[in-house]
């Protein structure tokens, strides 16, 4: 029997591939089920954009192939099914550039946030947090936790 968990609290996974990243991803999307933000950290090429692709895709009903990273514009809008925010601070210069361009009015809705670390002071207290290790060259593990950076 499959057993699937009910909710994503002490949600653990190994990935050997990409696509089985993706999948993880699926999965993932399937258990959120209110509005929040996540957080995603782990370092360059961990495969934070990889996994949002399947978390994206599973809600708003879109192809993996249209779920990209921000890097250049700090937040890609998913409109499908359901409106999904994807926001990738990497490239910000810290809170207040979030601020002045008027990006935490999103916060109230299903926000993905990449590079969290970069405006960690304003991000809402009660966000969820996924963190994605290097296990080797193709592998990856994969946690939920409710935590703070
Ligand atoms: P990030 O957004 O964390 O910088 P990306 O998802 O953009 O990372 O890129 C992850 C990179 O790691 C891709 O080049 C992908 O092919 C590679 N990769 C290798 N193994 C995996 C895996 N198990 N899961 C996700 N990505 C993987
Ligand atoms: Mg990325």
């Amino acid at each position: 029997m499959n057993l699937r968990p009910m909710s994503l609290a002490g949600l653990k996974r190994i990935s050997k591939s990409p696509e089985e990243t993706v999948s993880i991803g699926e999965e993932i999307g399937q258990l959120i089920s209110r509005e929040q933000v996540i957080c995603f950290t782990g370092d360059l090429g961990a495969g934070k954009t990889t996994l949002i692709k399947g978390i994206a895709a599973r809600i708003t009903g879109l192809s993996p192939y249209e779920i990209n990273s921000p890097t250049f514009n700090y937040l890609n809008i998913y409109e499908g099914n359901k409106t999904l925010y994807h926001f990738d601070c990497y490239r910000l210069n810290g809170p207040q550039d979030f601020l002045e361009r008027g990006l935490d009015e999103y916060f109230g809705f299903l926000c993905l946030v990449e590079w969290p670390e970069r405006i960690a002071p304003i991000l809402p207290p009660n966000r969820g947090m996924i963190k994605i290790e290097y296990h080797g060259e193709k592998e990856r593990v994969i946690r939920y936790e409710e935590s703070s950076l």
